[in-house]
Protein backbone atom coordinates (compact mmCIF):
# COMPACT_ATOMS: atom_id res chain seq x y z
CA UNK A 1 0.00 0.00 0.00
CA UNK A 2 1.20 3.51 -0.54
CA UNK A 3 1.84 5.92 2.32
CA UNK A 4 -0.39 8.24 3.28
CA UNK A 5 0.84 11.30 0.84
CA UNK A 6 1.95 13.50 3.54
CA UNK A 7 3.83 11.12 5.60
CA UNK A 8 6.18 10.45 2.41
CA UNK A 9 9.58 11.61 2.17
CA UNK A 10 10.70 14.44 0.23
CA UNK A 11 11.90 12.59 -2.81
CA UNK A 12 15.56 14.53 -4.18
CA UNK A 13 16.85 13.27 -7.39
CA UNK A 14 20.47 13.05 -7.74
CA UNK A 15 22.67 13.21 -4.65
CA UNK A 16 25.74 15.82 -5.74
CA UNK A 17 26.58 18.82 -4.14
CA UNK A 18 23.09 20.46 -4.55
CA UNK A 19 20.99 17.32 -3.32
CA UNK A 20 23.54 16.38 -0.50
CA UNK A 21 23.27 20.08 0.86
CA UNK A 22 19.43 20.08 0.59
CA UNK A 23 18.77 17.01 2.26
CA UNK A 24 20.85 18.27 5.64
CA UNK A 25 18.68 21.58 4.91
CA UNK A 26 15.26 20.02 4.70
CA UNK A 27 16.43 16.99 7.48
CA UNK A 28 16.61 19.87 9.89
CA UNK A 29 14.07 21.29 9.34
CA UNK A 30 11.89 18.60 10.22
CA UNK A 31 11.25 16.58 7.13
CA UNK A 32 11.86 13.14 6.39
CA UNK A 33 14.25 12.72 2.70
CA UNK A 34 14.70 10.57 0.49
CA UNK A 35 18.10 10.91 -1.67
CA UNK A 36 17.99 8.99 -4.60
CA UNK A 37 21.62 8.87 -6.34
CA UNK A 38 22.31 7.12 -10.29
CA UNK A 39 26.13 6.68 -9.70
CA UNK A 40 27.53 4.61 -6.68
CA UNK A 41 28.50 5.78 -3.07
CA UNK A 42 31.21 8.29 -3.53
CA UNK A 43 32.91 7.36 0.01
CA UNK A 44 33.92 4.26 -1.38
CA UNK A 45 33.37 3.95 -4.95
CA UNK A 46 36.05 5.29 -7.30
CA UNK A 47 35.05 7.96 -9.94
CA UNK A 48 34.63 7.31 -13.61
CA UNK A 49 33.74 10.52 -15.28
CA UNK A 50 37.42 11.82 -15.25
CA UNK A 51 35.91 14.98 -14.45
CA UNK A 52 36.26 18.09 -12.44
CA UNK A 53 38.41 17.42 -9.83
CA UNK A 54 39.01 20.24 -7.46
CA UNK A 55 36.84 23.35 -7.68
CA UNK A 56 36.69 27.10 -6.36
CA UNK A 57 34.87 27.69 -3.29
CA UNK A 58 33.90 31.09 -2.35
CA UNK A 59 31.95 32.95 0.08
CA UNK A 60 28.93 31.99 -0.73
CA UNK A 61 29.60 28.63 -1.01
CA UNK A 62 31.37 28.83 2.29
CA UNK A 63 28.03 30.79 4.27
CA UNK A 64 25.59 27.69 2.91
CA UNK A 65 27.89 25.73 4.16
CA UNK A 66 28.19 27.34 7.45
CA UNK A 67 24.45 27.83 7.77
CA UNK A 68 23.34 24.07 7.13
CA UNK A 69 26.57 23.83 10.21
CA UNK A 70 28.49 21.37 8.27
CA UNK A 71 31.57 23.82 7.16
CA UNK A 72 33.96 22.39 10.25
CA UNK A 73 33.89 19.24 8.63
CA UNK A 74 34.81 20.36 5.29
CA UNK A 75 37.12 23.17 6.51
CA UNK A 76 40.32 21.00 6.48
CA UNK A 77 40.30 20.02 3.07
CA UNK A 78 40.45 23.59 1.59
CA UNK A 79 43.45 25.19 0.20
CA UNK A 80 42.96 29.11 -0.20
CA UNK A 81 44.12 30.69 -3.31
CA UNK A 82 44.95 34.29 -2.92
CA UNK A 83 44.97 35.03 -6.15
CA UNK A 84 45.47 34.16 -10.24
CA UNK A 85 48.91 33.33 -10.77
CA UNK A 86 49.08 34.64 -14.50
CA UNK A 87 51.76 32.74 -17.05
CA UNK A 88 51.94 34.93 -19.81
CA UNK A 89 53.47 33.92 -23.05
CA UNK A 90 56.91 34.84 -23.28
CA UNK A 91 56.47 37.43 -20.17
CA UNK A 92 56.91 37.01 -16.66
CA UNK A 93 54.86 34.89 -14.07
CA UNK A 94 53.25 36.88 -11.46
CA UNK A 95 50.47 37.32 -8.78
CA UNK A 96 47.20 39.27 -9.19
CA UNK A 97 45.40 38.73 -5.97
CA UNK A 98 41.80 38.95 -5.84
CA UNK A 99 41.07 41.04 -2.94
CA UNK A 100 42.69 43.63 -0.42
CA UNK A 101 41.89 41.93 2.95
CA UNK A 102 43.22 38.91 4.34
CA UNK A 103 39.78 37.03 4.14
CA UNK A 104 39.25 37.62 0.64
CA UNK A 105 40.80 34.43 -0.78
CA UNK A 106 38.86 31.84 -2.68
CA UNK A 107 39.95 28.30 -1.71
CA UNK A 108 40.03 24.50 -3.66
CA UNK A 109 38.57 21.83 -2.59
CA UNK A 110 38.18 18.52 -4.29
CA UNK A 111 34.55 17.72 -5.66
CA UNK A 112 34.64 14.43 -4.08
CA UNK A 113 36.02 15.03 -1.41
CA UNK A 114 33.24 17.55 -0.70
CA UNK A 115 30.41 15.36 -1.67
CA UNK A 116 31.80 12.45 0.26
CA UNK A 117 31.77 14.87 3.43
CA UNK A 118 27.78 16.20 2.58
CA UNK A 119 26.45 13.16 2.04
CA UNK A 120 28.62 11.39 5.13
CA UNK A 121 26.92 14.06 6.99
CA UNK A 122 23.33 13.46 5.59
CA UNK A 123 24.03 9.50 6.12
CA UNK A 124 24.68 10.46 9.94
CA UNK A 125 21.08 12.35 10.15
CA UNK A 126 18.03 10.37 11.41
CA UNK A 127 15.23 11.47 8.95
CA UNK A 128 17.67 10.77 5.58
CA UNK A 129 17.77 7.89 3.55
CA UNK A 130 20.06 7.77 0.88
CA UNK A 131 19.33 5.23 -2.14
CA UNK A 132 22.65 4.78 -4.43
CA UNK A 133 22.72 3.37 -7.96
CA UNK A 134 19.21 4.46 -8.15
CA UNK A 135 18.33 6.14 -11.70
CA UNK A 136 14.99 8.19 -12.04
CA UNK A 137 14.23 7.50 -15.66
CA UNK A 138 10.12 9.36 -15.90
CA UNK A 139 7.56 11.12 -14.36
CA UNK A 140 4.03 9.56 -13.82
CA UNK A 141 1.80 12.69 -13.77
CA UNK A 142 -1.12 10.76 -13.83
CA UNK A 143 0.03 9.40 -10.08
CA UNK A 144 2.61 12.06 -9.28
CA UNK A 145 4.91 9.08 -9.01
CA UNK A 146 8.60 9.02 -10.08
CA UNK A 147 9.75 6.09 -11.82
CA UNK A 148 13.52 4.87 -10.69
CA UNK A 149 15.29 2.24 -11.78
CA UNK A 150 17.73 0.26 -9.87
CA UNK A 151 21.36 0.05 -12.09
CA UNK A 152 22.61 -3.21 -10.72
CA UNK A 153 19.27 -4.95 -11.55
CA UNK A 154 17.04 -3.39 -13.35
CA UNK A 155 14.02 -3.35 -11.54
CA UNK A 156 11.87 0.11 -11.42
CA UNK A 157 10.06 0.99 -8.46
CA UNK A 158 8.30 4.03 -8.23
CA UNK A 159 8.72 6.92 -5.53
CA UNK A 160 5.77 9.28 -4.85
CA UNK A 161 6.79 12.86 -5.61
CA UNK A 162 6.12 14.54 -2.69
CA UNK A 163 7.40 16.61 -3.51
CA UNK A 164 10.53 15.96 -5.87
CA UNK A 165 13.27 18.10 -5.87
CA UNK A 166 15.19 17.68 -9.22
CA UNK A 167 19.21 18.02 -8.21
CA UNK A 168 20.06 16.23 -11.19
CA UNK A 169 22.37 18.33 -12.79
CA UNK A 170 22.96 19.94 -16.09
CA UNK A 171 21.43 17.21 -18.24
CA UNK A 172 18.51 16.95 -15.50
CA UNK A 173 16.38 14.21 -16.86
CA UNK A 174 13.26 15.62 -14.51
CA UNK A 175 13.94 18.94 -16.79
CA UNK A 176 13.94 17.15 -20.11
CA UNK A 177 10.64 15.35 -19.06
CA UNK A 178 9.09 18.41 -18.12
CA UNK A 179 9.64 20.19 -21.10
CA UNK A 180 9.20 17.63 -23.68
CA UNK A 181 5.37 18.17 -22.11
CA UNK A 182 5.40 21.51 -21.97
CA UNK A 183 4.97 21.91 -18.33
CA UNK A 184 8.26 24.68 -18.54
CA UNK A 185 10.30 25.57 -21.24
CA UNK A 186 13.80 24.32 -21.60
CA UNK A 187 16.82 25.93 -23.56
CA UNK A 188 20.52 24.48 -23.26
CA UNK A 189 22.80 26.87 -25.22
CA UNK A 190 26.21 24.92 -25.87
CA UNK A 191 29.78 26.81 -25.73
CA UNK A 192 31.70 26.84 -28.66
CA UNK A 193 34.32 25.56 -26.57
CA UNK A 194 35.16 22.61 -24.34
CA UNK A 195 37.57 21.28 -21.67
CA UNK A 196 39.87 18.51 -20.58
CA UNK A 197 41.41 17.73 -17.64
CA UNK A 198 45.35 17.23 -17.43
CA UNK A 199 47.55 16.48 -14.16
CA UNK A 200 50.69 18.44 -12.71
CA UNK A 201 52.22 16.00 -10.32
CA UNK A 202 53.32 16.55 -7.38
CA UNK A 203 57.45 16.57 -7.21
CA UNK A 204 59.37 13.67 -5.83
CA UNK A 205 58.84 14.60 -2.32
CA UNK A 206 55.23 15.38 -2.38
CA UNK A 207 56.03 19.19 -3.08
CA UNK A 208 54.13 21.95 -5.44
CA UNK A 209 55.61 22.30 -8.23
CA UNK A 210 53.93 25.58 -8.70
CA UNK A 211 53.13 28.31 -6.16
CA UNK A 212 50.42 26.57 -3.87
CA UNK A 213 48.15 29.60 -2.80
CA UNK A 214 47.03 30.35 -6.18
CA UNK A 215 44.48 29.43 -9.20
CA UNK A 216 47.45 29.57 -12.27
CA UNK A 217 46.39 30.64 -15.47
CA UNK A 218 48.21 30.74 -18.83
CA UNK A 219 45.76 32.82 -21.06
CA UNK A 220 45.89 32.59 -25.25
CA UNK A 221 43.39 34.66 -26.00
CA UNK A 222 41.42 32.06 -27.78
CA UNK A 223 42.22 29.68 -25.32
CA UNK A 224 43.70 28.99 -21.88
CA UNK A 225 45.08 26.30 -19.15
CA UNK A 226 44.05 26.46 -15.43
CA UNK A 227 45.14 24.79 -12.70
CA UNK A 228 43.71 24.44 -8.73
CA UNK A 229 46.52 23.00 -6.13
CA UNK A 230 45.12 19.36 -5.06
CA UNK A 231 45.74 18.50 -1.13
CA UNK A 232 48.60 16.23 -2.02
CA UNK A 233 51.17 18.34 -3.89
CA UNK A 234 49.72 17.59 -7.61
CA UNK A 235 47.52 20.43 -9.25
CA UNK A 236 44.61 19.67 -11.65
CA UNK A 237 44.88 21.66 -14.68
CA UNK A 238 41.63 22.18 -16.97
CA UNK A 239 42.49 23.15 -20.51
CA UNK A 240 39.72 25.07 -21.98
CA UNK A 241 40.10 25.23 -26.17
CA UNK A 242 37.42 25.36 -28.88
CA UNK A 243 35.74 22.35 -30.04
CA UNK A 244 36.32 22.93 -33.60
CA UNK A 245 38.66 24.85 -35.91
CA UNK A 246 42.66 24.64 -36.44
CA UNK A 247 43.48 24.52 -32.46
CA UNK A 248 41.13 22.51 -31.18
CA UNK A 249 39.91 18.96 -29.69
CA UNK A 250 38.40 18.19 -33.00
CA UNK A 251 41.75 18.96 -35.03
CA UNK A 252 44.11 17.93 -31.97
CA UNK A 253 44.04 13.81 -32.33
CA UNK A 254 47.80 12.56 -33.29
CA UNK A 255 50.14 12.52 -29.90
CA UNK A 256 52.92 14.69 -31.93
CA UNK A 257 50.03 17.18 -32.90
CA UNK A 258 49.02 16.99 -28.84
CA UNK A 259 52.66 17.52 -27.85
CA UNK A 260 53.67 20.44 -30.66
CA UNK A 261 50.49 22.37 -29.14
CA UNK A 262 51.09 21.78 -25.86
CA UNK A 263 54.88 22.34 -25.53
CA UNK A 264 54.29 25.67 -28.01
CA UNK A 265 51.65 26.94 -25.94
CA UNK A 266 52.31 26.36 -22.66
CA UNK A 267 56.41 26.01 -22.13
CA UNK A 268 56.94 26.64 -19.00
CA UNK A 269 54.35 24.30 -17.42
CA UNK A 270 54.17 21.85 -20.37
CA UNK A 271 57.71 20.15 -18.33
CA UNK A 272 55.50 19.17 -15.52
CA UNK A 273 53.30 17.54 -17.02
CA UNK A 274 54.33 14.45 -18.11
CA UNK A 275 51.34 12.39 -18.70
CA UNK A 276 49.72 15.64 -20.93
CA UNK A 277 49.37 13.44 -23.82
CA UNK A 278 48.08 10.84 -22.74
CA UNK A 279 45.48 12.01 -20.55
CA UNK A 280 44.44 14.22 -23.40
CA UNK A 281 43.78 11.58 -25.92
CA UNK A 282 42.37 9.39 -22.86
CA UNK A 283 40.32 11.93 -20.77
CA UNK A 284 36.40 12.52 -22.24
CA UNK A 285 36.50 16.29 -23.81
CA UNK A 286 33.37 17.91 -21.38
CA UNK A 287 30.92 19.91 -22.67
CA UNK A 288 30.34 23.76 -21.08
CA UNK A 289 26.69 25.54 -21.58
CA UNK A 290 24.13 27.37 -19.93
CA UNK A 291 20.88 26.25 -18.92
CA UNK A 292 17.98 28.12 -19.23
CA UNK A 293 14.38 27.32 -17.53
CA UNK A 294 11.46 28.92 -17.21
CA UNK A 295 9.50 28.41 -14.20
CA UNK A 296 11.98 25.98 -12.35
CA UNK A 297 8.65 24.12 -10.71
CA UNK A 298 5.67 22.33 -11.91
CA UNK A 299 3.04 23.34 -9.49
CA UNK A 300 3.77 22.07 -5.89
CA UNK A 301 4.92 18.77 -7.03
CA UNK A 302 7.95 19.44 -9.13
CA UNK A 303 10.92 21.63 -8.40
CA UNK A 304 14.18 21.88 -10.30
CA UNK A 305 17.21 22.96 -8.52
CA UNK A 306 20.98 24.02 -9.15
CA UNK A 307 22.89 23.00 -12.28
CA UNK A 308 18.98 21.47 -12.91
CA UNK A 309 17.53 24.68 -13.18
CA UNK A 310 20.26 26.80 -14.37
CA UNK A 311 23.85 25.41 -15.23
CA UNK A 312 26.55 27.85 -16.22
CA UNK A 313 29.78 28.16 -17.66
CA UNK A 314 32.54 27.32 -14.97
CA UNK A 315 34.82 30.84 -15.81
CA UNK A 316 33.32 32.59 -12.65
CA UNK A 317 34.19 29.48 -10.58
CA UNK A 318 30.84 29.99 -9.17
CA UNK A 319 28.64 27.06 -10.41
CA UNK A 320 28.32 24.96 -7.06
CA UNK A 321 28.37 28.23 -4.95
CA UNK A 322 25.46 28.95 -6.77
CA UNK A 323 23.91 25.73 -6.09
CA UNK A 324 24.47 26.11 -2.32
CA UNK A 325 22.80 29.64 -2.41
CA UNK A 326 19.94 27.96 -3.92
CA UNK A 327 19.53 25.91 -0.87
CA UNK A 328 19.30 28.75 1.08
CA UNK A 329 17.17 30.58 -0.76
CA UNK A 330 14.75 27.21 -0.75
CA UNK A 331 15.01 27.00 2.90
CA UNK A 332 14.77 30.82 3.55
CA UNK A 333 11.61 30.52 1.70
CA UNK A 334 10.24 27.47 3.56
CA UNK A 335 10.74 29.28 6.65
CA UNK A 336 8.58 31.89 5.70
CA UNK A 337 6.11 29.83 3.82
CA UNK A 338 5.66 27.07 6.74
CA UNK A 339 2.36 26.64 8.51
CA UNK A 340 3.12 23.68 11.20
CA UNK A 341 6.81 22.33 11.00
CA UNK A 342 6.00 19.55 8.38
CA UNK A 343 2.65 20.81 6.38
CA UNK A 344 4.04 23.36 3.91
CA UNK A 345 2.62 24.99 1.02
CA UNK A 346 5.05 23.62 -1.75
CA UNK A 347 3.53 25.25 -4.68
CA UNK A 348 3.71 28.58 -3.27
CA UNK A 349 7.36 28.10 -1.73
CA UNK A 350 8.13 27.01 -5.41
CA UNK A 351 7.16 30.18 -6.64
CA UNK A 352 8.68 31.88 -4.18
CA UNK A 353 11.97 30.51 -4.42
CA UNK A 354 12.04 31.14 -8.55
CA UNK A 355 10.67 34.28 -8.31
CA UNK A 356 13.58 35.12 -5.68
CA UNK A 357 15.89 33.36 -7.44
CA UNK A 358 15.75 33.73 -11.42
CA UNK A 359 17.42 37.23 -11.75
CA UNK A 360 20.02 36.22 -9.81
CA UNK A 361 20.89 33.09 -11.45
CA UNK A 362 20.53 35.14 -14.93
CA UNK A 363 22.96 37.41 -13.34
CA UNK A 364 25.31 34.75 -12.59
CA UNK A 365 25.07 33.64 -15.99
CA UNK A 366 25.96 36.22 -17.65
CA UNK A 367 29.12 37.45 -15.64
CA UNK A 368 30.40 33.78 -16.09
CA UNK A 369 30.38 34.05 -19.88
CA UNK A 370 31.77 37.67 -19.66
CA UNK A 371 34.80 35.92 -17.34
CA UNK A 372 36.10 33.51 -19.94
CA UNK A 373 37.16 36.48 -22.04
CA UNK A 374 38.77 38.31 -18.88
CA UNK A 375 40.46 34.92 -17.75
CA UNK A 376 41.53 34.46 -21.72
CA UNK A 377 42.75 37.47 -22.88
CA UNK A 378 42.03 40.62 -20.78
CA UNK A 379 43.92 39.61 -17.63
CA UNK A 380 47.50 40.25 -19.34
CA UNK A 381 46.09 43.53 -20.79
CA UNK A 382 48.09 46.48 -19.25
CA UNK A 383 44.92 48.69 -19.60
CA UNK A 384 43.21 45.74 -17.45
CA UNK A 385 45.40 45.75 -14.70
CA UNK A 386 45.43 49.73 -14.43
CA UNK A 387 41.50 49.16 -14.08
CA UNK A 388 41.84 46.64 -11.72
CA UNK A 389 44.55 48.59 -9.81
CA UNK A 390 42.01 51.24 -9.29
CA UNK A 391 39.21 49.66 -8.55
CA UNK A 392 40.80 47.96 -5.37
CA UNK A 393 42.16 51.67 -4.78
CA UNK A 394 38.56 52.94 -4.94
CA UNK A 395 37.60 50.27 -2.62
CA UNK A 396 40.08 51.50 -0.25
CA UNK A 397 38.92 54.97 -0.63
CA UNK A 398 35.10 54.48 -0.87
CA UNK A 399 34.42 50.97 0.29
CA UNK A 400 30.63 51.74 0.97
CA UNK A 401 29.51 52.54 -2.63
CA UNK A 402 32.74 51.05 -4.90
CA UNK A 403 33.31 47.22 -4.53
CA UNK A 404 34.90 45.68 -7.68
CA UNK A 405 32.55 43.05 -9.33
CA UNK A 406 34.41 40.23 -8.81
CA UNK A 407 34.80 41.15 -4.59
CA UNK A 408 30.94 41.36 -4.82
CA UNK A 409 30.70 38.69 -6.39
CA UNK A 410 33.60 36.19 -4.98
CA UNK A 411 33.72 37.38 -1.28
CA UNK A 412 30.18 39.54 -0.44
CA UNK A 413 27.33 36.76 -0.08
CA UNK A 414 25.17 39.47 1.23
CA UNK A 415 25.37 41.39 -2.45
CA UNK A 416 23.21 39.54 -4.66
CA UNK A 417 24.08 38.36 -7.86
CA UNK A 418 21.58 40.70 -9.47
CA UNK A 419 23.04 43.70 -7.56
CA UNK A 420 27.26 43.02 -8.62
CA UNK A 421 26.15 42.67 -12.24
CA UNK A 422 24.26 45.90 -12.41
CA UNK A 423 26.62 48.10 -10.04
CA UNK A 424 29.74 46.25 -12.08
CA UNK A 425 28.23 47.59 -15.62
CA UNK A 426 28.59 50.85 -13.80
CA UNK A 427 31.72 50.71 -12.40
CA UNK A 428 33.38 49.38 -15.28
CA UNK A 429 32.01 51.99 -17.03
CA UNK A 430 33.22 54.50 -14.48
CA UNK A 431 36.84 52.53 -14.57
CA UNK A 432 36.77 52.85 -18.97
CA UNK A 433 36.25 56.48 -17.80
CA UNK A 434 38.57 57.41 -15.59
CA UNK A 435 41.49 55.84 -17.03
CA UNK A 436 41.28 56.82 -20.46
CA UNK A 437 44.17 59.44 -20.47
CA UNK A 438 46.02 57.56 -17.81
CA UNK A 439 48.98 55.11 -17.97
CA UNK A 440 49.31 54.49 -14.00
CA UNK A 441 47.63 55.33 -10.60
CA UNK A 442 48.74 58.44 -10.01
CA UNK A 443 47.59 59.95 -13.04
CA UNK A 444 44.05 59.12 -12.10
CA UNK A 445 42.17 62.09 -11.04
CA UNK A 446 40.66 60.99 -7.11
CA UNK A 447 38.22 64.36 -6.78
CA UNK A 448 36.31 63.29 -10.17
CA UNK A 449 36.37 59.82 -8.95
CA UNK A 450 34.97 60.98 -6.01
CA UNK A 451 32.31 62.99 -7.68
CA UNK A 452 31.57 60.69 -9.75
CA UNK A 453 31.01 57.56 -7.26
CA UNK A 454 28.91 59.82 -5.32
CA UNK A 455 26.58 61.00 -8.54
CA UNK A 456 26.61 57.09 -9.76
CA UNK A 457 26.93 54.71 -7.15
CA UNK A 458 24.25 54.70 -4.12
CA UNK A 459 26.14 53.54 -1.01
CA UNK A 460 25.65 49.59 -0.81
CA UNK A 461 23.46 49.34 2.55
CA UNK A 462 20.60 51.39 0.29
CA UNK A 463 21.47 49.48 -3.00
C1 LIG B 1 35.06 22.17 -15.68
C2 LIG B 1 34.18 22.66 -14.56
C3 LIG B 1 34.74 23.38 -13.55
C4 LIG B 1 33.93 23.88 -12.52
N1 LIG B 1 34.51 24.62 -11.55
C5 LIG B 1 33.74 25.15 -10.58
C6 LIG B 1 34.33 25.93 -9.54
O1 LIG B 1 35.54 26.15 -9.52
N2 LIG B 1 33.52 26.44 -8.58
C7 LIG B 1 32.17 26.22 -8.58
O2 LIG B 1 31.47 26.73 -7.69
N3 LIG B 1 31.59 25.46 -9.54
C8 LIG B 1 32.34 24.92 -10.53
N4 LIG B 1 31.77 24.15 -11.49
C9 LIG B 1 30.31 23.94 -11.45
C10 LIG B 1 29.93 22.82 -10.50
O3 LIG B 1 30.62 21.64 -10.83
C11 LIG B 1 28.42 22.60 -10.60
O4 LIG B 1 27.74 23.82 -10.50
C12 LIG B 1 27.94 21.68 -9.48
O5 LIG B 1 28.59 20.43 -9.55
C13 LIG B 1 26.43 21.46 -9.60
O6 LIG B 1 26.01 20.62 -8.58
P1 LIG B 1 24.67 19.80 -8.74
O7 LIG B 1 24.60 18.92 -7.53
O8 LIG B 1 23.53 20.72 -9.01
O9 LIG B 1 24.87 18.92 -10.05
P2 LIG B 1 25.94 17.75 -10.29
O10 LIG B 1 27.22 18.05 -9.63
O11 LIG B 1 25.94 17.51 -11.75
O12 LIG B 1 25.29 16.51 -9.55
C14 LIG B 1 24.14 15.88 -10.06
C15 LIG B 1 24.01 14.51 -9.42
O13 LIG B 1 22.82 13.90 -9.88
C16 LIG B 1 23.08 12.57 -10.28
N5 LIG B 1 22.10 12.23 -11.31
C17 LIG B 1 22.05 12.67 -12.59
N6 LIG B 1 20.97 12.17 -13.22
C18 LIG B 1 20.32 11.40 -12.32
C19 LIG B 1 19.13 10.62 -12.37
N7 LIG B 1 18.42 10.53 -13.51
N8 LIG B 1 18.75 9.96 -11.26
C20 LIG B 1 19.47 10.04 -10.12
N9 LIG B 1 20.62 10.76 -10.01
C21 LIG B 1 21.03 11.43 -11.10
C22 LIG B 1 24.51 12.62 -10.80
O14 LIG B 1 25.10 11.32 -10.78
C23 LIG B 1 25.16 13.57 -9.82
O15 LIG B 1 25.64 12.93 -8.67
C24 LIG B 1 32.55 23.63 -12.52
C25 LIG B 1 31.99 22.87 -13.55
C26 LIG B 1 32.79 22.39 -14.56
C27 LIG B 1 32.16 21.59 -15.66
Amino acid sequence: MMPARDSSPVLIAGAGPTGALLAILLERRGLEVRLIEARGDPRTQADASGRSINLALADRGIEALKRAGVLAEIEPALIPMRGRFVHPLGGTAHLQPYGQRPNEQIYSISRRRLNATLLGVALRRPGIEVLFEQRLEDLDGVTSEAEVRDVGSGVTRRFPMSPLIAADGAGSIVRRRLAERHLIEAQESDLEHGYKELSIPAGPHGEYRLEREALHIWPRGGYMLIALPNEDGSFTATLFLPMQGPSSFASLTSAAAIHAFLSGAFPDVHTLMPHAVREFREHPTGFLGTVRAAPWHHGGSTLLIGDAAHAIVPFHGQGMNCCFEDCIELDTCMAAGGGSPRVFDWKRIFEEFYARRKPNTDAIAAMALENYLEMRERVVDPRFQLEQALALELERRFPERFIPRYSMVMFHHEIPYRTALERGQVQSQLLAELTQHAARLGDIDFGRAEREIRARLPPLTSA
